[in-house]
């Protein structure tokens, strides 16, 4: 008899956990309250990043003379254009991941699931009957959505969240963006580009504090470059609606006047009403669900993955958890290994990291390296147009071994792979650098870095 296992939540987690316990033989029902593809294709990920094509296209539009091209009459937008390229996109992609679950014969059930016991799930379906869902094992992969801050109530119109933000209605005249995390900073971009006058509020001292600083403060020069106002070291106190403006007042007495305000402060796991209190699956304060290594709750067959589980808020460890939790759920006997994980900021130009922040080396008490390679030197990022940005390679002084490579510019997010497969390999600097890289392509940009941990990048002039 096949494993019967039920996944709550069609998100990058959920449906890729689907698939893979398809593919080993599972008899695999899905219950999904809205759309497969969950945040990430629906209002994250996939949504965002279509957006940032149209912003990045206009400004290789507005640049066109520099490349020796001419633009026949005005340059500008089509918002309700923009939002149909978008909403194809995603449409496609749903249409995908229909198709994927069609061929490997899993079961998709549209309603709202929650436990009944831990081997039941009662899915309420949209016209509002009940059925319940026996399982051998389940999987608990409902996401997260945005948080809000009290006293600043969401509308959807002027007061906003990432989820209204992604159906770009309308590019206001002014927007106040709350919190320069990864959300925040990308959608500041992607408003400024579009016209609006963008202030964006930081309660931390910088915008990305979860980046490594060199890292941020190109971004932060960005910002400026781009008169996109940074306001840090300050918490948003209350925002409220004055006629046509919204009247936001800063801890430090200030108050923003703009049209819009968008709240992109992080994200509040999904599990209230799950049932989970009642089949006893523990939850953490900050109401994440709370697992092993191998992704089982503290009941018995009852596994969480994704952003549920408050650990990464990325969807490609959503999916590795699934991948992990389905096996495990059929029998095997896989661990996370959390070491590294690249990440990817869709900022103008863009950041991929993985590994240790400079900071966190510093923590260590072991000394480390470190080697930088400014992309103003690289003849790729000229014939581009792409001048602005660098590498970055920590290593240990001792070992040699990379443990943490950060890029800022462009095509960051793909580049950084190289460096996340060399810290999970235990390469050291010597081998990254002495690899042949193609030239010319702006991965010499890593070749380069990593020589620079030994001062022997050939495209660094010798210091004085
Ligand atoms: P989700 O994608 O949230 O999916 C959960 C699913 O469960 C949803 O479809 C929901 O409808 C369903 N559900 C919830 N409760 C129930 C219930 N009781 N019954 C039935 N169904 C239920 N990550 C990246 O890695 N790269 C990015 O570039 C990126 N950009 C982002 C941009 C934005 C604006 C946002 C908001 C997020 C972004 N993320 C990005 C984060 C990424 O979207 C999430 O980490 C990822 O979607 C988490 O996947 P998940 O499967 O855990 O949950």
């Amino acid at each position: 008899m096949p494993t019967h296992l039920t996944i709550i939540g069609a998100g990058p987690g959920g449906y890729v956990a689907a698939i893979r316990a398809a593919q080993r033989g599972a008899h695999v029902t899905v219950v999904e309250n809205s759309e497969v593809g969950g945040t990430c294709l629906n209002q994250g990920c996939i949504p965002t990043k279509a957006l940032i094509a149209s912003a990045e296209a206009l400004m290789h539009m507005r640049h066109a003379a520099d490349f020796g091209l001419e633009v026949a009459g005005t340059i500008g937008y089509n918002l309700a254009g923009i939002r149909e390229r978008k909403d194809k996109i995603v449409a496609t992609q749903v249409r995908g991941i229909h198709s994927l679950f069609k061929s490997w014969g899993i079961n998709l059930i549209t309603g709202k699931g929650a436990l009944l016991a831990p081997d039941i799930v009662r899915v309420v379906q949209k016209d509002g009957t009940t059925m319940d869902v026996k399982s051998d094992k389940i999987i608990i992969a409902t996401g997260s959505r945005p948080a809000g801050i009290p006293h600043i109530a969401f509308d959807a119109e002027h007061i906003i969240s990432s989820d209204d933000a992604v159906r770009l209605k309308k590019i206001p005249k002014s927007i106040l963006i709350v919190g320069a995390g990864v959300i925040g900073s990308e959608f500041a971009f992607v408003y400024r580009t579009f016209g609006a006058e963008v202030t964006l509020v930081e309660m931390l001292p910088r915008a990305l504090s979860t980046e490594d600083e060199d890292i941020s403060d190109i971004i932060e020069r960005e910002f400026k470059k781009t008169k996109i106002k940074l306001i840090a070291g300050v918490k948003v106190e209350k925002s409220e609606k004055e006629s046509d403006v919204i009247l936001t007042t800063l801890s430090n007495g200030q108050v923003v006047r703009s049209e819009m305000v968008l709240v992109s402060i992080g994200r509040s796991m999904n599990s209230d009403g799950l049932g989970l209190d009642d089949v006893g699956v523990l939850r953490g304060t900050r109401g994440e669900v709370l697992v092993n290594e191998k992704l089982e709750t503290n009941v018995p067959g009852v596994y969480a993955i994704g952003d549920v589980t408050g650990k990464f808020f990325l969807a490609h460890v959503a999916s590795h958890q699934g991948l992990v939790a389905a096996e495990n759920a059929l029998g095997g006997q896989e661990t996370m290994d959390y070491s590294v994980v690249p990440s990817g900021i869709f900022t103008m130009p863009e950041i991929g990291s993985a590994g240790l922040r400079e900071k966190e080396a510093q923590n260590r008490n072991s000394a480390y390296r470190t080697g930088k390679f400014q992309y103003r030197a690289l003849g790729k990022a000229h014939a581009m147009g792409e001048i602005t940005g660098m590498v970055k390679i920590i290593s240990d002084a001792v070992t040699d071994a990379v443990l943490g490579v950060h890029i800022c510019g462009a095509h960051a997010t793909d580049l950084i792979h190289e460096g996340a497969l060399a810290i999970r390999m235990g390469a050291t600097t010597r081998q990254l650098g002495s690899m042949i890289h193609a030239h010319p392509t702006l991965a010499e940009a890593v070749m380069e870095a990593a020589e620079d941990v030994h001062e022997q990048a050939v495209h660094v002039p010798r210091e004085k």
